[in-house]
């Protein structure tokens, strides 16, 4: 069995696509065959190609789309947690913050760099 061949078995195995539909798609959309040559190797008309591979891109469409809106939700309710500080290099493996620049700190760097840099500018409200 071609590689191919092997792909369509496992794009109908998943579900989305019937055999005859990731045949289509494949054939058209992404090796960019003939539309001829992918019908006759179907045993099909062309235009019952046409519809195979219309129905194919439409799903296709709806799944990436599907996946977008999840993948979109996952990263904005728990963005992945970064490898390293940007401060001091080292591992991350619990707490870290991040600043709205997208700069990564460890909870040491995190807590000791920011607010007392930002303390030791302001001036003292006490004194007058
Ligand atoms: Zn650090």
């Amino acid at each position: 069995m071609g590689e191919f061949e092997q792909v369509v078995a496992r794009l109908a195995d998943a579900d989305l696509l019937t055999e005859k539909q990731a045949a289509a798609y494949l054939g058209i959309e992404v090796d960019h065959a003939g539309r001829q040559q992918v019908a006759s190797y179907l045993d099909i008309s062309p235009s019952t190609l046409d519809s195979h591979t219309r129905a194919a891109r439409d799903k296709v469409a709806a799944a990436e789309e599907t996946l977008d809106i999840i993948e979109e939700y996952e990263r904005d309710r728990y963005p992945p947690a970064p490898d390293e500080c940007d401060e001091c290099g080292g591992a991350i493996g619990g707490a870290f913050v991040r600043t709205e620049g997208g700069d990564v700190f460890c909870s040491d760097c995190g807590d000791v760099d920011s607010p007392r840099e930002v303390d030791d500018r302001l001036p003292d409200p006490n004194t007058d």
